[in-house]
């Protein structure tokens, strides 16, 4: 099969942290004039590699970066210039829809409240969506699940649907930290009327999806891949499916994989070992994303060029893998509807999808 160029194409990402997809160039440059010291380097090549060495497959290493990428986001301009870049850089990777997520809980150490945050986050995307080429469908806020201030996250997050909330998700260490003591926090984004995420499925096994959905009603799951677990699944192949992963798939559960962020993290040896491709062929409703381009030293065309080539995926999936995802999103349906007529699906066409 022939490689498909994926930067080419539109494409979609629904899970993307903000303060995972930094330039490396931004963290420098605001550091300096915040006068943040702490930094591994101050060498742009150094910081790069320090960044992407966050690749060596323990969940811990992966997650020490983050300290200094939220420490060069604790000002408006700091987190407006962030979002504007993050929005600039997936639209010149030819992403059309994109949603992303941060925690306004970590950007408070200089005194902003959680609304300023979100507001400053907002002007950003709006400023990176000038020039027509990308839609941010907005923003869903993370509350942290070892944390204890998740209702007042979901209390901010729905005061600030007029600055581009549109959902609410909890990130965090999974094990141990059940989705279902954020109760209140889920059943207040919900009543908001915002879209529920919740990352499952990744850190821990197949129940703690089952808690997401079935007790905090999220609407799509962060990752989901141990769904595998519910299921017979050899490495490559699903055979059967046990009822929770049934109900998953015939509910048309959006899972948001990131590949691989699971592979960095080690859940998975190797992608030809990742059950992306199985859940896929077996009709799951799996969308390709990012996780934190920065750490994993992404784009989301090459996280597609990876799902296509693992997976032997055509044009055919990638475009309806495409679709799914924005249907899956939680932004304004209308503009949603239009980039899948009037740009995904032109594109697609045009690359040789009949
Ligand atoms: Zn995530």
């Amino acid at each position: 099969m022939a490689t498909i160029e994926t930067e080419e194409l539109p494409k979609a990402v629904l899970h993307e942290h903000l303060d995972g997809g930094l330039r490396v160039e931004t963290v420098l440059e605001i550091a300096d004039e915040v006068g943040y010291r702490d930094l591994p380097s101050y060498d742009i090549d150094e910081l790069r590699t320090w960044f992407h060495q966050g690749r060596s497959g323990s969940l811990e290493r992966y997650l020490e970066p983050f300290v200094h990428t939220i420490a060069v986001m604790q000002t408006q301009d700091a987190i407006s210039r962030i979002a504007y870049e993050s929005a600039r850089d997936l639209a010149e990777d030819g992403v059309a829809y994109a949603e992303i997520r941060f925690a306004p809980s970590l950007n408070m150490a200089g005194g902003l409240t959680r609304e300023a945050v979100l507001e400053a986050a907002h002007d950003g995307y709006q400023r990176g969506m000038a020039s027509g080429d990308i839609t941010i469908g907005g923003t869903i806020v993370c509350a942290m699940r070892q944390d204890k201030d998740s209702a007042e996250v979901a209390r901010a997050a729905a005061a600030s649907m007029h600055v581009g909330v549109i959902g609410f998700d909890l990130a965090g260490p999974e094990a141990g930290f059940p989705a279902d003591d954020h109760l209140e926090a889920c059943l207040i984004v919900r009543e908001a009327g915002l879209g529920l995420t919740i990352h499952g499925g990744e850190g821990d096994g197949a129940h703690s999806m089952w808690r997401a959905i079935a007790l905090c009603g999220a609407m799509r799951i962060g990752h989901g891949v141990h769904v595998a677990d519910d299921t017979d699944f050899d490495g490559t192949e699903i055979s059967h499916l046990g009822p929770f992963a049934r109900s998953v798939r015939d509910h048309r559960v959006p899972l948001e994989v990131a590949i691989s962020s699971n592979i960095h993290t080690s859940s998975y040896a190797s992608p030809e070992v990742h059950p992306f491709g199985a859940l896929y062929r077996n009709g799951f409703n799996v969308s390709i994303n990012t996780d934190n381009r920065l750490m994993s030293g992404v784009t989301v065309s090459s996280e597609y060029a990876l799902a296509s080539e693992s997976f032997g995926l055509s044009l055919d999936d990638l475009e309806r893998i495409t679709v799914n995802a924005i249907e899956a999103g939680f932004g304004d349906y209308r503009e949603r509807s239009r980039i899948i007529d009037d740009v995904v699906r032109p594109a697609y066409a045009a690359a040789g999808v009949q």
